[in-house]
């Protein structure tokens, strides 16, 4: 899909959990803010993989060496290299960083472990040691097809300096402890069609010698909003009597099905002799997830695209899976009501991304589809149940929006391991319609089609 030009609105940064009252954690005032200065590396010829993007950021930036971690690269000289004086290495002690729930609210993930250096002779001498958490944003789509400054742009989260001075290591290992508090405004690893951020950690230590021990090393942040309660959602179609009341759970995952209790009130009219009423002849679904990014544009390839400060928006809206409903409807026109019960999932074999929303202008929504088609039919009181299409025939859609979430499984936030204090409890009961507190849903608008 061809993208279009905008220019480059960047919202203003979300708000960051309340880090100063958590006990025992510093204060972050200084959090680095998406999007990423603009770095890196040449563009894809369309085949290249994001994960080879992301290694020409880290080549072009000296971020990393020959040797890393997450690929091996073919050595291009068959001797065999001299051991290394150390190498570095590194044990992770923290559980998989999830963030719970939205950007606004979660108070982020926990990474602690050791960076671990392994001297190979007697003693060597090391002048520096630091490791920067990094995020890099890589876009398949550069508004310059072969400059790397617009194909990927990489943010410094976090800075660990090790060494205040240099310092002699002997034969053996040497741990280096490290902890953070990453921030949980921050989006989680999201794979895009044609965005993707990742994350990682990168230690460079510096020998006497002037050499360099590498490591690097992916972190998948992944998003998990805590369920609340389910969703109740009303749609009328004018200018029929028809009314949709659809419960929805709160959140939905990638894998595994939900329900949907979806009841059709308003199907049947009664005149003075005789009833005319709808019957509901076909019910679709479908998932539809929408990717949007922008592809920055560096200060050498403005123009392109009418100016410094201007990007160009990708906007993707992909099915990720869809279905008909064949059975399983019950009509009561003495009611009026039509009432259904379906099951919907994902498919997976569509690799659907969880919701996400970055300053970068990345994001990823989710929307259920709902497809009905409803067939009129005549029938004289006396004789209800000797009716008569009448041949008008209407198709209802109407849509609702699904997050799409990480399960949360058998993970606690950090901060959660402890019982709620009672000063915690909310003065008014919570409400259960309109308590979305993200960006405004676009879904509230029912769509009439007329049948044939
Ligand atoms: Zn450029």
């Amino acid at each position: 899909m061809p993208g279009r030009l905008l220019s480059l609105v960047r919202p203003a940064p979300a708000s960051s959990p309340p880090l100063d009252q958590l006990k025992g954690h510093k204060k972050h005032s200084d959090t680095p803010l998406f999007p990423p200065v603009y770095s890196v590396e040449r563009p894809s010829q369309k085949n290249k993989s994001q994960e080879s993007l992301v290694m020409e950021a880290f080549k072009r930036h000296g971020l990393g060496g020959r040797q890393n971690s997450f690929k091996k690269s073919p050595k291009t000289s068959p001797k065999a290299e001299p051991q290394p004086a150390a190498v570095l290495n590194m044990l992770v002690e923290s559980p998989p960083l999830v963030f719970f729930n939205s950007p606004q609210t979660s108070t982020g993930a926990i990474i602690s472990g050791l960076l671990n250096i392994e001297v190979h002779e007697p003693n060597v001498t090391l002048e520096h040691m630091e490791m920067r958490l990094l995020a890099i944003v890589t876009t398949k789509k550069p508004v310059h097809q072969h400059c790397s400054d617009c194909t990927s742009q990489t943010t410094e989260i976090h800075k660990w300096e090790f060494l205040r001075g240099a310092v002699q290591l002997h034969f053996g290992q040497h741990s280096f402890p490290f902890s953070h508090l990453v921030p949980g405004h921050l989006p989680a690893t999201t794979h895009g069609q044609i965005t993707a951020l990742d994350y990682y950690l990168d230690a460079v230590a510096t020998l006497s010698n002037g050499k360099k021990l590498e490591y690097k090393r992916a972190l998948d942040i992944k998003r998990s909003i805590v369920p609340g309660p389910d969703k109740h959602s009303i749609r009328i179609f004018p200018p029929t009597n028809l009314t949709a009341s659809v419960k929805l759970p709160p959140v939905v995952h990638p894998i595994g099905d939900f329900g949907v209790e979806m009841r059709l009130s308003g199907v049947t009219q009664t005149k003075d002799d005789s009833q005319s009423r709808w019957r509901l002849r076909k019910l679709n679904w479908r998932i539809e997830e929408t990717q949007k990014s922008i592809s920055p544009a560096c200060p050498k390839h403005a123009n392109k695209v009418g100016g410094e400060g201007k990007g160009i928006l990708h906007d993707d809206t992909r099915t990720i899976a869809s279905e008909e409903v064949k059975t399983g409807w019950k009509t009561d026109f003495t009611e009026g009501n039509i009432d259904c019960e379906f099951r919907a999932r994902c498919n997976i074999a569509h690799n659907p991304l969880c919701d996400m929303d970055s300053q970068s202008g990345m994001s990823v929504r989710h929307n259920l589809v709902i497809e009905m088609v409803v067939a009129e039919e005549w029938a004289p009181l006396k004789k209800l149940n000797q009716a008569t299409p009448t041949g008008a025939a209407r198709v209802l859609r109407t849509q609702f929006h699904l997050v799409l979430t990480e399960r949360s499984g058998m993970g606690i936030s950090w901060d959660e391991e402890q019982p709620p204090l009672y000063e915690d409890v909310p003065a008014s009961p919570p409400t259960y319609i309109g308590d979305y507190d993200g960006p405004p849903l676009h879904d509230e608008h029912d769509e009439l089609h007329l049948g044939p």
